[in-house]
């Protein structure tokens, strides 16, 4: 059931559970601004999530209450997980849904990170 993005954040989400440890994740990255593990139902051979710690529940609310340490934080965190992962020279796709029309289903920030395969043209 896709989200509402102007939601106050719930934080009884499954990532805020996977960010207190609360349910086991497999994590590939933590730093202080972001967590990063596997996607539970991979579309792609490499489809990794990355969150910020913080309580926000969309890049909207992130791009709007986030401080300008939290987002660079987490903006050098997605790009340090893709080189680790080495999808640099293959090539990887970002993607952020944000709120319903987009289809986001987990009321906590995440980027994906797919990369492993040719992932084709994409599909607004
Ligand atoms: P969204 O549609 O919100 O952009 O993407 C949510 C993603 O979270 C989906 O790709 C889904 O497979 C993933 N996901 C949902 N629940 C869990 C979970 O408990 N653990 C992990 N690792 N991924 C999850």
């Amino acid at each position: 059931m896709p989200i509402d993005a102007t939601q106050p954040y719930d934080d009884g989400n499954i990532f805020a559970r996977i960010l207190r440890n609360e349910i086991p994740s497999s994590r590939v990255y933590e730093d202080e601004w972001a967590v990063a593990f596997h996607d539970i139902a991979p579309v792609a051979p490499q489809h990794i999530l990355v969150i910020p710690r913080g309580a926000y529940v969309s890049w909207d609310d992130f791009t709007a209450r986030g401080s300008d340490a939290e987002i660079a934080g987490f903006v050098r965190a997605v790009g340090h997980v893709a080189r680790e992962a080495g999808l640099v020279a293959p090539g990887y796709r970002l993607l952020v849904n944000i709120g319903g029309d987009a289809g986001q289903e987990v009321p906590h920030l995440h980027v994906h990170i797919f990369g492993g395969r040719p992932l084709g043209p994409m599909l607004a």
